[in-house]
């Protein structure tokens, strides 16, 4: 019996129906996959009954890799390491399917780091990721709400999200404290271009740093108090950060790149 490890946000999926939903989202035969954090395999068998092309899987932890070695022999691709140091852009040159019910602990670095590193073309068709309720609450919110902030507008930038469904602590063992979310992500066809996306990160954390102080401050901050860019997006200063949408944000980060190219 394999003993979880709390420090690697390791809570395994048991629940059949779940397991057969997830891999339902999407038709992965003959696509590669990309499964992260696979565990003992559970996701990872009901992946292949659908008969995909290939699998990938990253898995940090040593004795699960080997595990997962003896379980599936040949079928899967392994990599031993940890999925925040890979680099998918040079890893992929075909696209691929990922699917991943992410360690709970280090998931949004996970999903920002993908999006801020981005190339022109992307190497994932799609993502069928697993997240923590509260924070797939957060990824999804609209503006105007109090879950939206930074996470919401880097996520929505390049990709459209769909909640799946949310499942509750009894689908997994050992059963985490918190309700889960399923989301399926895919490219956006058009959005805002940016040279360095992490201006986006940049002007996104400045205005949120005081999500609930007038936008005034942060943006004197930013563009040195001029007030061609406020002007020219229509921007009223007295609002709180929450209240300008997801393309104002990507516009002031346009803007803000702009200025300083
Ligand atoms: N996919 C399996 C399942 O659903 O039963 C396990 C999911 S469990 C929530 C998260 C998995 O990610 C664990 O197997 C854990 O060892 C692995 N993991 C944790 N941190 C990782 C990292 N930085 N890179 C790659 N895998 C990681």
């Amino acid at each position: 019996m394999i003993k979880a490890k709390k420090s690697l946000g390791q809570n395994f999926l048991i629940d059949k129906n779940i397991l057969e939903k997830i891999t339902d989202i999407t038709d992965i035969k003959d696509k590669i996959i990309l499964e992260i954090g696979p565990g003992t395999g559970n996701l990872t068998s009901y992946i292949l009954k659908k008969n995909p092309k290939k699998i990938f899987v990253i898995e940090k932890d040593d004795n699960l890799a080997l595990n997962l070695k003896n379980k599936f022999n040949d079928k899967l691709i392994i990599i031993n390491d940890d999925v925040l140091k890979i680099d998918e852009n040079i890893l992929f040159k075909d696209k691929v399917i990922v699917f991943g019910n992410l360690p709970y602990n280090i998931s949004t670095e996970i999903l920002s780091k993908w999006i801020i590193n981005l190339k022109e073309s992307f190497w994932f068709e799609s993502l069928v990721l697993m997240f923590q309720k509260e924070v797939a609450d957060r990824i999804i919110a609209k503006f105007n709400t109090s879950n939206y902030g930074r996470l919401s507008i880097i996520c929505n930038w390049k990709l459209n999200i769909k909640k799946v469904c949310d499942i509750k602590p009894g689908a997994f063992y050992p059963k985490p404290k918190v309700d889960s979310s399923l989301l399926f992500f895919h490219p956006k066809k058009n959005f805002i271009k940016l040279n360095n996306p992490k201006n986006l990160e940049k002007v996104t954390r400045i205005f949120f740093n005081q999500r609930r102080k007038m936008l005034k401050k942060p943006y004197n901050q930013l563009f040195n108090g001029d007030q061609k860019v406020c002007n020219k997006l229509k921007i009223n200063l007295s609002l709180r950060p929450q209240n300008l949408n997801l393309d104002t944000y990507c516009k002031l980060a346009y803007e803000y790149e702009n200025l300083r190219s």
